[in-house]
């Protein structure tokens, strides 16, 4: 299959762009209400320029291609990888690399994993079980559907996609299948599916990791090698089983199968006839055609938590192709209409009984949990400690609870509440719904 994943090399052009004029070191936005904070976990924490925002990294790849910097260099290696690739930066810059910023910080990882000496240990171990155990959490196979027992016990059984047909696929994802603290959200997903009656199954244990940490920390031959495969497979299930429709409840896997699986030539071809969408985005579709009748109060003052990974992540770039409006290549504009920004807001605030308030850094200028692009393996008290400043600032809010819609986000904020001993709880989404849905 074809790539086009681009190569530190290729985005050369890009990189010499950069003004240095650090504007991408704080959010700003002129609001109502006006924003003005830090943005960025990497500067936050180790202060010096070169973690700081979009400015440092880039710096970090103009000495990479210069040859002043050696990515053999321990300390500048791990430099590259304490970014959580939240791309809270790139909601800042206002120059024609924008667009290619997160992807400018993996292409360095790409030429790091490529010369043999990146990722960092830790992740390293977290690829090889990727390569043992088709997913980054050494989780044997038949562990992937531990999360359906109460189903099983209720008699409520889930199908399986490779024994019978359904129009939607519930992808689980790793995150939620193996990770005790999240497998309530996919338990919630299902209940509420059962609950609308909705035709689904799951690919059960033969389920593989999207991809998306290997994507992040910058081993694209790993991610290539999991697209390849649930691509093919995504093409069979609609082909052989009916399947139309593949929702996640997980923001890592939405980002990767929505954007970083169009990367492949073989995109459009394989997935013809299948939409994909996050779980937070098919509800909110439900509920405005009135056939999401939430009834059941859920009493709470909870504030919602924008994963990166289905907001600024999935901005659409509007580029001057052909130097018509300004010069080649120039930046326009960008659109949000993919991002997943109002559909939980409007969810949430439906639910009888929730009141919400919202914290200071929201939508494009959310603050990261703190625990992506590896950093959760690779850092993982920096992680919970990126987590406890988003607790505090939830409770400075005046939430009891907050909210989300991505595991991985829902288990290092939950990590974070108790490192600083809050009594703030996480809850996906899912779950509200899910209590707010009557029985069947
Ligand atoms: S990345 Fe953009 S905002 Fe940041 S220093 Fe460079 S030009 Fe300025
Ligand atoms: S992606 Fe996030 S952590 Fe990385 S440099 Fe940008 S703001 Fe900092």
């Amino acid at each position: 299959m074809q790539w086009n994943i681009p190569s530190l090399e290729e985005l050369e052009h890009y990189i010499w762009r950069c003004t240095a004029c650090g504007t991408c070191r704080v959010a700003y936005d002129f609001g109502p209400p006006a924003t003005c904070g830090e943005i960025c976990p990497s500067g936050s924490e180790f202060g010096f320029e070169g973690y700081m925002a979009s400015k440092g990294k880039i710096a970090f790849a103009r000495g990479i291609l210069d040859g002043t910097l050696d990515l053999a260099d321990p300390e500048f290696l791990e430099a590259i990888y304490k970014c959580t690739i939240c791309a809270g930066c790139q909601s800042q810059c206002q120059l024609d690399h924008k667009p290619y910023i997160p992807e400018i910080f993996e292409a360095m990882r790409r030429k790091a994993v490529e010369s043999g000496v990146g990722p960092l240990p830790l992740q390293k171990n977290l690829l090889q079980s990727m390569k043992s155990y088709n997913n980054p959490y050494q989780g044997p196979r038949r562990l992937r559907t531990d999360w359906t027992r109460p189903f099983k016990k209720a008699k409520k059984p889930i199908k399986n996609l490779n024994k019978e047909p359904a129009e939607i696929m519930f992808f689980v994802g790793c995150t939620g299948a193996f990770n005790k603290q999240a497998q309530g959200i996919p338990q919630a997903t299902a209940s509420i599916f059962q609950k609308l009656g909705l035709d689904f199954g799951i690919l059960g244990e033969s389920e593989v990791c999207c991809g998306s940490t290997a994507m992040r920390v910058g081993d694209a031959e790993e991610f290539k090698r999991v697209a390849e495969h649930n691509l093919n497979l995504f093409r069979q299930m609609a082909d052989e089983k009916g399947v139309k429709t593949i929702i996640t409840s997980c923001a890592g896997c939405y980002r990767a199968i929505k954007k970083d699986y169009c990367l492949s030539a073989d995109y459009d071809k394989l997935m013809d006839g299948i939409e994909v969408i996050h779980t937070a985005d098919y509800l909110h579709r439900l509920w405005q055609e009135g056939k999401l009748p939430l009834q059941n109060a859920v009493e709470g003052t909870f504030t919602y938590h924008d994963p990166c990974h289905t907001g600024r992540h999935l901005n659409k770039f509007i580029i001057d192709e052909d130097g018509s409006e300004l010069w080649p290549g120039a930046y326009l504009e960008l659109s949000e209409e993919d991002c997943l920004y109002d559909q939980p807001r409007e969810l949430l605030a439906a639910i009888p009984g929730v009141e919400v308030v919202e914290m200071k850094r929201v939508r494009a200028n959310s603050y990261c949990c703190g625990g992506g692009g590896g950093v959760m393996t690779g850092f993982g008290d920096w992680a919970t400690k990126n987590a406890g400043k988003r607790i505090s600032e939830g409770v400075e809010a005046g939430a009891s609870d907050m909210v989300s819609i991505c595991p991985f986000c829902h288990y290092n904020l939950n990590a974070g509440a108790k490192s600083i001993g809050s009594a703030m709880k996480l809850y996906d989404l899912t779950e509200l719904i899910d209590r707010a849905l009557p029985e069947k």
